[in-house]
């Protein structure tokens, strides 16, 4: 089967010759262990963090091997009991089309409650990122003007849709183009939006949010958090869930310039790391659930069909060309 293997550590974006799809022999299924032959797999902001030599709360991807991440596929052979040959699951060997793993390292999932790709966005890590973020981090309460960037993304277009759901005041989006734009207050029913491709962020918020907001779910950083600091009222509170403007910055972002507003506001601001809120797994995977069968919450997915296409899906998603979640399908 074939694998993307990272070859180069990048500096700053990463170029195609960083990285290499390479065949290699599909491995021995051992006791305990199932061969999985991978569907569609993930590209997500973070695997540019695992590219740098640095430690953090993910390991670094190795040199001239194979990349990881979020998979879905269907078992073609198991030697585990409790997996059999048919059934589909989510796993962590992405980025290659055959896997073979421990079966308690697997999820079962079933196709007939969602697509198997929405797994990987929705129903998925980004999806429990958004209602985590918002509803533990951020402690949104009903009544709260909220303020998501990165708001057309697999993460931003679910944090905006819970608080509407949840009875937010007013939900406040940015994206980076005109089409996005729209298709945040046309489709998902967000009250206002911008793109921050326009103009200036702090000006466009304030436009957009004139009473100003009481949450902001950052997933860029950078200008976004000054414009975002200004904007928030007096106890605002700030879920620190990406910085995606500096993960292929070669130079620290001069902004916030404002930090010091969290002071007089007696503002709240938290990082997230998903991981965290595995407990709170199955009252989302039932909320959201049940919101996508009622139609009141809409996802959009961006599937780049081919392995050999992997990499420009990642590259793409880095440069804003999804719309909700970035997928790799493999036939
Ligand atoms: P998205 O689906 O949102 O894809 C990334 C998007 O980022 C692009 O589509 C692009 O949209 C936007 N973007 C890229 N560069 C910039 C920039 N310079 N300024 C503003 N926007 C930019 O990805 P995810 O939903 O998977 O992730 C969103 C954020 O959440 C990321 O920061 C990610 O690191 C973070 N995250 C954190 C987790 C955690 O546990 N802390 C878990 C999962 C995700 P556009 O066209 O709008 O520019």
């Amino acid at each position: 089967g074939r694998e993307w293997h990272l070859v180069a550590r990048p500096h700053g974006w990463p170029t195609p010759a960083d990285f290499a799809l390479r065949e290699t022999a599909v491995p021995e299924v051992g006791e305990g262990q199932i061969l999985v032959r991978n569907q569609a797999f993930s590209v997500d902001p973070y695997m540019r963090g695992r590219m740098n030599d640095v430690k953090s709360y993910v390991p670094p991807f190795q040199l001239d091997r194979p990349m990881d991440g979020g998979a879905v596929g269907e078992v073609i052979a198991s030697r585990a009991g409790d997996l059999a040959v048919g059934d589909h699951v989510l796993h962590n060997l992405g980025w290659r089309e055959y896997a073979v793993l421990d079966a308690r390292h697997a999820t079962k999932i079933d196709p007939s409650l969602a697509s198997l790709t929405a797994y990987l966005g929705v129903l998925g890590m980004p999806g429990l990122t958004a209602y985590a973020g918002l509803l533990e981090v951020a402690s949104f309460k009903e009544g709260d003007a909220v303020f998501v960037s990165g708001a057309a993304g697999a993460v931003g277009s679910e944090v905006g849709q819970i608080a509407r759901l949840k009875g937010a005041s007013r939900v406040i989006g940015s994206a980076g183009s005109d089409e996005k734009v729209k298709l945040l207050v046309e489709e998902y029913g967000f009250d206002a939006a911008f793109n921050y491709k326009n103009g200036d962020v702090a000006q466009q918020l304030k436009d957009a949010a004139p009473d100003g907001i009481d949450v902001y779910f950052d997933n860029v950083g950078g200008d976004h958090l000054e414009a975002a600091l200004s904007a928030l009222n007096v106890h605002g509170r700030i879920a620190v869930c990406g910085m995606i403007s500096m993960y292929n910055a070669t130079e620290p972002s001069p902004a916030p310039r404002n930090l010091a507003l969290v002071i007089g506001k007696r503002l709240r601001m938290q990082g997230l790391l998903v991981s965290d809120h595995s407990a709170l797994h199955p009252k989302f995977a039932e909320e959201v659930s049940a919101w996508i069968r009622s139609g009141e919450l809409k996802y959009s997915e961006t599937v780049v069909p081919g392995i050999e296409n992997g990499v420009e899906a990642f590259l793409g998603m880095l440069r804003g060309e999804n719309t909700g979640k970035m997928i790799v399908s493999l036939g």
